[in-house]
């Protein structure tokens, strides 16, 4: 942050964005700094001023113009997404087209509801009555990551904007043109210009922003991070969404449905080229149907295509890794873990040619105490290790500091839930993997080291405002009781309604 502020005056340096499948550079942004980026949030606070004065419903279907304009122009908006995160065109599509496109018009309709006043009876003080109220909280910063460019931070972007506020985002700085095309998208769904702003940069343009007067942060990135966010909020006394890291665990009990869970594990292992906070990271297999998972998850990698979908069509399964420094940090860890014992079923190397690919990988003989098992990887690999029972699973599933998804596997779906209740995760889903990130009504977060708060669902669209407390009175009494002047009197009436009230009932007596 220090270095932006201290060259304000000079041409601020540029970054350059490149196609992970390629090595093609896609274009420029400036590096902005602090002074641009405080700038930007007296834009988007100004126009916050009239944007709160609407009412929700004329804010939602102002919004809901956007989802409009997105599907118009999706193909647009996924050819960026192939181009510069590397994904698969299926995936730009599902996981962040559709994703913003449905969350758009989920909140557009239940937003009223879910913000409506919530009245508060009062079972003691009977003569008063409370309820809350939602107040936008101004301009909320959103500081996105790589992974998901624009799902992430155009789906809080758009929470953001039907509560009432003016968004600031701060885009990863390794795809920083998809969240450009987004803001192209917004005004072109004439939404009010100023209101959500762009501030293009690294690490020092997010620090910025958070120093920039804003009234809250909504961060998604890795731990390390999150706790200089957090740190840096807490001293500014804004509050902070942090969502970080995962090491999603699969628990495979001896009843699942072997074919489901094999495919499930697989896509969840590897979509997005494993590159989703909700991956599934490590997979605990008990004994008895351990060899035949094993096999049907290695058939299924085999058949996988991987490849630059910018230069084909729907035709690649796995795709590019969007960040050049992600492929050594994979490569690192398997080959550790090789090191120590793991065995590599399919893949296991880095790819050859000019892109950035990793192949997808499947390790057995994996032991919690490799590193493949206990760090985030977030890369195509899907470590297996064999457990004696669930019992085994679900302790090493919790032996982790990390905590946001987890998966359960069993044909018994009532044993899936009791099993799903003992795993400690913010989200844990039984015969699924990922898919509850496109469900808005749905909250998102995890706990331990994955973060704190929640995004999405009611919960995080109410977060994105200040919850206020009105208490008024229903009936008008000269005083209350418990007023000056103090007397004897008051203290014995008071004493003796509150043994009646709290004390033992007289049948107990
Ligand atoms: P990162 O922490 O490196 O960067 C995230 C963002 O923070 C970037 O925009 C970056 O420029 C900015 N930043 C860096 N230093 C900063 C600072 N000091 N102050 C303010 N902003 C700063 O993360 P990444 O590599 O972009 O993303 C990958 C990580 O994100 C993984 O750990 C993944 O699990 C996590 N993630 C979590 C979720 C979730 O929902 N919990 C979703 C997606 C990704």
């Amino acid at each position: 942050m220090g270095s932006a502020a201290s060259t304000a005056s000079a041409r601020p340096s540029v970054i350059t964005s490149i196609n992970p499948a390629t090595g093609t550079p896609i274009g420029e942004v400036p590096e902005m700094t602090a002074a641009e980026v405080r700038a930007a949030v007296d834009l988007a606070r100004a126009a916050q001023r009239e944007w709160a004065q609407l009412s929700i419903e004329a804010r939602c279907r102002k919004v809901l113009r956007f989802a409009e304009v997105l599907m118009e122009r999706a193909e647009e908006m996924i050819d960026l997404l192939v181009r510069e995160g590397g994904k698969t065109r299926l995936e730009a599509l599902g996981m962040e087209v559709v994703v913003v496109a449905d969350l758009v018009r989920y909140f557009a309709k239940h937003a009223p509801e879910l913000l409506a006043p919530v009245p508060l009876p009062l079972h003691l003080l009977k003569h008063r009555a409370s309820y809350l109220h939602f107040v936008p909280r101004g301009v909320i910063g959103i500081i996105a990551p790589w992974n998901f460019p624009f799902s992430i931070p155009i789906g809080e972007t758009m929470m953001s904007l039907i509560a009432g506020n003016g968004v600031v985002l701060k885009p990863s700085e390794i795809t920083p043109f998809v969240a450009l095309k987004a803001k192209e998208l917004y005004l072109a769904a004439e939404l009010p210009p100023d209101l959500f702003q762009v501030v293009t940069g690294r690490g020092s343009t997010g620090a910025a922003l958070i120093d920039s007067g804003v009234n809250k942060i909504v961060f998604t990135g890795s731990v390390a991070t999150g706790r200089k966010v957090g740190a840096a909020c807490g001293e500014r006394l804004i509050p902070c969404t942090l969502e970080l890291g995962g090491k999603a665990p699969a628990v495979v009990c001896a009843d699942a449905d072997l074919d489901r869970t094999a495919a499930a594990i697989t896509w969840g292992g590897f979509a997005n080229s494993g590159q989703v906070c909700a991956s599934v990271e490590r997979v605990y297999a008990v004994d008895s149907i351990h060899d035949a998972l094993v096999e049907r998850i290695v058939a299924h990698t085999k058949e996988l295509r991987q490849g630059d979908a910018s230069s084909s069509l729907s035709d690649v399964d796995v795709g590019a890794m969007t960040w050049d420094q992600q492929v050594s940090t994979v490569e690192k860890l398997v080959d550790a873990a090789v090191a120590s014992g793991a065995k590599v079923e399919t893949g296991g190397k880095r790819g050859t040619g000019p892109g950035q690919f990793f192949q997808p990988t499947v390790l057995t003989s994996c032991r919690q105490e490799m590193d493949v098992m206990r760090k985030e990887i977030f890369g195509p690999v899907i470590p297996i290790m064999r457990v004696t029972d669930e019992a085994e699973a679900v302790r090493l599933a919790n032996d982790s500091h990390l905590g946001l998804l987890a998966y359960v596997f069993t044909r018994d779906r009532e044993r899936g839930k009791r099993i799903a209740e003992r795993i400690q995760a913010g989200t844990v889903m039984v015969n699924d993997v990922l898919a509850t990130y496109g469900c808005p009504e749905t909250p998102w977060g995890g706990v331990k080291d994955s973060g704190i708060g929640r995004t999405h669902s009611a919960i995080g669209l109410r977060d994105l405002c200040e919850t206020r407390h009105v208490n008024h009175d229903r009936v008008a009494l000269a005083r209350e009781v418990w007023w000056y002047p103090y007397k004897e009197g008051t203290f014995r009436t008071i004493l003796r309604g509150a043994r009646l009230l709290f004390g033992k009932r007289f049948w107990q007596r």
